[in-house]
């Protein structure tokens, strides 16, 4: 469990869902973690929960000077900068449900989208580089990318384009931090189906969750949501020196969608095979 001892390491996002459960499992590996977020109160508690391993620092990762105070911060408080986990991220659902297709999505909605999710790991990985280069860091950046960035999502326009612009900025990262000579590696995880609070207003509440549930996995092979900690014990591995030669890459985590179709046969062809 000690996979990250002596690491600092800096999540955006972390007062809830996959953030959280990042910056838990670091802890518990041995890592310092400051968990940033812009929802204060969670975030703080969510730090006092791990103990003196955690630190809970505001930063809206829209803002390119939210990010210079807090990596000067990071630089002076400990020394080194290791780990970037670049989790923040909406939907642009939070706000309720409007019509986010390629005709009718606002300009709006379509930069709100983009500031937060593409931006915001722009930002992050230009403060990372410099703070990691200027404390000679050895370091790993992880965004958190998504399915929808593989694939077209006729009714989520803006937030598959930001997420596919994340998975391909992960592989110019790479490149660059490897053209220059920098000790710090660049990759993209692709999470599918996670059950978080982002998930919550789709979901609602009531007798008819459990059927929407079964509903939104039915193309799951697996039939299930996928947890959070699932999605962090990636994140330990890209963090820990047992990923070091593993650069640019991208690691589906979607209980098996990407693999193909669900192709369970009926029984009545099971038994006309039989
Ligand atoms: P979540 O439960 O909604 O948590 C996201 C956190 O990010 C929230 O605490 C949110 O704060 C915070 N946040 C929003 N805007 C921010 C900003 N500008 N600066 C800093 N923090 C901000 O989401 P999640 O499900 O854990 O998702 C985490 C990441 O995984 C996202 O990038 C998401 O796109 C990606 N992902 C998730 C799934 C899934 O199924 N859950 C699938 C694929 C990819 P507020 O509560 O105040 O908004």
């Amino acid at each position: 469990m000690n996979r990250l001892e002596g690491r600092t390491a800096l999540v955006t996002g972390a007062s809830r869902g996959i953030g959280a459960a990042i910056a838990h499992s670091f802890v518990e590996n041995g890592a310092f973690v400051y968990l940033t977020d812009i929802d204060d109160v969670p975030g703080r508690a969510a730090a006092n929960e791990l103990g003196s391993q955690a630190r809970y620092l505001h930063l809206d990762v829209r803002e390119e000077s939210e990010w210079q105070a807090v990596m000067t911060r990071v630089a002076e408080e400990q020394g080194v900068l290791n780990v970037l986990v670049n989790n923040a991220g909406i939907t642009g659902f939070e706000g309720g449900h409007s019509d986010h297709g390629p005709e009718h999505a606002s300009l709006a909605q379509w930069h709100a989208v983009h500031r937060t999710n593409l931006d915001g790991v722009f930002l992050g990985c230009k403060y990372a580089i410099q703070t990691m280069r200027s404390t000679a860091s050895q370091g790993s950046i992880i965004n958190i990318s998504s399915r929808s960035g593989l694939v077209g999502i006729p009714g989520a326009a803006a937030y598959a384009s930001s997420k596919a612009a994340v998975r391909n900025h992960t592989k110019t990262v790479a490149l660059y931090c490897a053209e220059q000579g920098l000790p710090i590696r660049c990759n993209s995880i692709h999470p599918a189906a996670i059950l978080t609070p982002m998930w919550e207003p789709v979901l609602g509440e009531g007798p008819d969750r459990e059927i929407r549930m079964r509903e939104f996995v039915k193309d799951c092979p697996m039939r299930r949501f996928g947890r959070p900690d699932e999605v962090a014990a990636l994140a330990v591995l890209l963090a820990s020196d047992e990923a070091t030669y593993m650069n640019g890459t991208e690691l589906n985590l979607d209980g098996g969608i990407l693999a193909g179709a669900v192709a369970a046969p009926v029984a009545s062809q099971a038994s006309d095979r039989n």
